[in-house]
């Protein structure tokens, strides 16, 4: 097949190729499979051929493509987001500020701020606006190379508003070239009108939310945020193994400010994902190894809250697969999986090409797409990042610089620093 367009002389090109069956664990995270001076070939959207810059032009017979010549850039395949609450409106820049002012959580939800405020803006909002919100911040991931992004509703906490949520999300897959993954939060909070009865809110869920939102066949995962005070244990199992009865994949945001199980259970209920885990016990991490649920870690979340961070140096070492998520929401406002990736380096002392394959074969395991993302191999979509550096180290070094010179999607140039 003829390729439109061949990107040639690449100073490096970290494939990442030979894990699209599982993910990557322990030393295996920091080998890249890296091809000096390579090259990648692309028709219609998918990669057709990957080899040294000789092998891939020898085999093409036609001479009608279109070439790029990157002799001093590093290529990766596009970041991955795996966990975002990309739909919200309003914005809590007021919360940040009257917390420097010294003002506790509590008062801050008294003074009107917090998630309240959060799902007030969001129930009152149109469907459209929420898209449009959501298209404005998807925009800013493409241009620090996201090429794939998971999005949850959990602002709207009853039928109509989660479902409109999910609907705003199924709206931008029509406005943005990026692959975009949906979940179902309905478990993101106990909204005021069930206040002090959890119990209720969860009857709804899985009575009503659930079987609405699987009729509607907009969300592919379902999760839970899994926390003392929130959802325990037991609430959280009813929800997912619900989601599951209706053909959902699971995840679960689980051990985050308390050691409550929710690795365990993630691991128990067959989650494709257990996320956050600062505080996760080291059997819950065994037996999310066992299992095959991928670590996604958020160290945003950890940095924006102010607390310690995830243990990766050891879920790393006992053969845990880890990937890094940005967590963006109303509290963690920052696309930037360069800032992650900061984070994930100097916090949590993770080296950068581990965190390399955290952010894309890692990641696109944790959105159960591995098959058609996260690495550069033939049959794969094109989804491809050059960047302007030298080396995976570089990304480190240059901490929280987007270093993004062209993004591309499903073959397309989406994104140049120069302007497309
Ligand atoms: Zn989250």
């Amino acid at each position: 097949m003829s390729p439109n367009l061949v990107l040639t002389n690449i100073k490096q090109v970290a494939t990442l190729a030979g894990y699209s069956d599982s993910p990557k664990t322990g030393a295996d995270m920091k080998e890249l499979s890296i091809i000096e001076d390579g090259a990648i070939a692309i028709s219609n959207g998918i990669i057709t051929a990957v080899g040294t810059t000789k092998d891939v032009l020898s085999d093409i017979e036609s001479d009608t493509f279109s070439q790029m010549d990157l002799p001093s850039m590093l290529v990766l395949p596009g970041f991955v987001d795996s966990h975002t609450h990309l739909l919200f409106a309003g914005s809590r820049e007021q919360d940040f500020a009257m917390k420097l002012d010294g003002m506790s959580y509590m008062e801050i939800l008294n003074a009107g701020g917090g998630i309240l405020n959060t799902l007030r803006a969001t129930r009152d909002a149109s469907q459209m606006t929420l898209t449009g919100n959501a298209f404005g911040f998807a925009q800013r991931m493409i241009q620090e190379g996201t090429t794939a992004i998971e999005a949850k509703s959990g602002y709207g906490l009853d039928t109509k508003n989660e479902i409109k949520m999910l609907q705003a999300i199924n709206d931008l897959r029509d406005m943005l070239p990026t692959e975009i993954t949906s979940t179902f939060l309905g478990a993101h909070a106990v909204p005021p009108e069930y206040e002090g009865r959890t119990e209720d809110y969860v009857d709804v869920i899985v009575e009503e939310m659930i079987p609405a939102v699987a009729r509607s066949g907009t969300a592919e995962f379902c999760d839970v945020f899994c926390e003392k005070g929130v959802f325990d244990v037991e609430q959280s199992r009813r929800i997912l193994l619900k989601g599951k009865e209706h053909g959902m994949k699971l995840k679960v945001h689980a051990d985050e400010i308390v050691q409550l199980g929710g690795a365990e259970l993630a691991a128990e209920v067959g989650a494709v994902s257990a996320d956050h885990l600062l505080m996760a016990s080291d059997d819950g991490l065994e037996a999310m190894r066992k299992a095959g649920t991928i670590a996604t870690l958020l160290p945003g979340t950890a940095f924006s809250l102010d607390t310690e961070y995830a243990r990766a140096r050891e879920m790393i070492e006992m053969e845990l697969p880890v990937a890094l998520a940005t967590d963006f929401n109303p509290n963690c406002a920052n696309e930037s999986l360069f800032f992650t990736t900061a984070l994930a380096c100097y916090k949590m002392k993770m080296h950068p090409r581990e965190v390399i394959s955290a952010l894309t074969i890692n990641a696109a395991h944790a959105i159960d797409k591995a098959d058609r993302l996260g690495s550069i191999e033939v049959g794969k979509r094109a989804d491809i990042i050059i960047l302007d550096c030298p080396n995976p180290e570089y990304l480190a070094y240059r901490f929280g610089m987007n270093l993004v010179h062209t993004v591309i999607v499903n073959g397309q140039v989406v994104h140049t620093r120069f302007g497309t």
